[in-house]
């Protein structure tokens, strides 16, 4: 990054923060998915052992985290397989402009429906490293069988190590966003503080670059997606 602008992400970063008790702490880039995680300061690779992928990367305390849950799951007859981890935006806008791009249908409900399981790149919580993918794609694989006992195994354990389901299923409190997805978890002690910084520093000029990227705004994608999650069940352990 070129000095001024640091110096200017710098400011931003001091002047939104200091009202808060809890500071971002995150750059700008960092909270869009603006680097790559096999270089970044922060991130380690997943040995192999964790991840179906040859290559995956989680943010050290979120590894550290998941490494005693697998090892607590796998204790109780439980395998936890990491599926997809960190995603950067250049990933994610690969994702998106393939769907846009075999989707059929007005671009106004293109958007809409490939928003219905993918995230427009720029809003995904897997470019923050805190959140990764279990398992199976599919909410059926949850439903029986050995993947119901995982997922059961998880909605009673996962908060203990800090995790918890963001898009679960619609209800009062969160009715807009992705459908349920029961494969994807979220490291919550540094998700929230992602979350919190994305509010503060990023706005829709940030989100361009990509098929549809007009339509992020008239979506409300920040609100209904970004902030569309569930309710961090009381059970979740923060440490600080
Ligand atoms: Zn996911």
């Amino acid at each position: 990054m070129k000095s001024k602008a640091l110096a200017l992400t710098l400011f931003m970063f001091v002047s939104v923060s200091s009202s808060e008790k809890d500071p971002p702490v995150y750059t700008k880039a960092e909270i869009l998915g603006d680097f790559d995680p096999a270089k970044h300061k922060g991130f380690d690779k997943l040995r192999s052992k964790y991840t179906t992928k040859e290559k995956a990367y989680l943010r050290d305390e979120v590894y550290d985290a998941f490494k005693k849950m697998w090892k607590d799951a796998r204790r109780d007859g439980v395998s936890l397989v990491i599926i997809s981890a960190t995603r950067n935006r250049k990933y994610q806008s690969g994702i998106w402009n393939r769907k846009w791009n075999s989707f059929g249908g007005n671009e106004t409900d293109r958007a809409g429906r490939i928003l219905q399981y993918s995230s427009m790149p720029g809003t995904s919580r897997h470019h923050w490293g805190t959140d990764f993918d279990l398992n199976s794609l599919e909410n059926s694989y949850f439903e029986n069988g050995e993947g119901l006992k995982v997922y059961q195994w998880l909605t009673k354990n996962a908060s203990k190590y800090g995790f918890y389901q963001p898009y679960t299923s619609f209800d009062d409190y969160r009715d807009a966003g992705y459908r349920e997805e029961k494969w994807h978890w979220s490291y919550y002690p540094l998700a929230i503080k992602f979350q919190r910084a994305y509010n503060h520093i990023v706005g829709y000029q940030d989100l361009k670059g990509f098929n549809g990227w007009e339509y992020a705004k008239s979506l409300d994608v920040i609100n209904n997606y970004v902030n569309g999650v569930a309710k961090i069940p009381s059970s979740v352990s923060l440490k600080d």
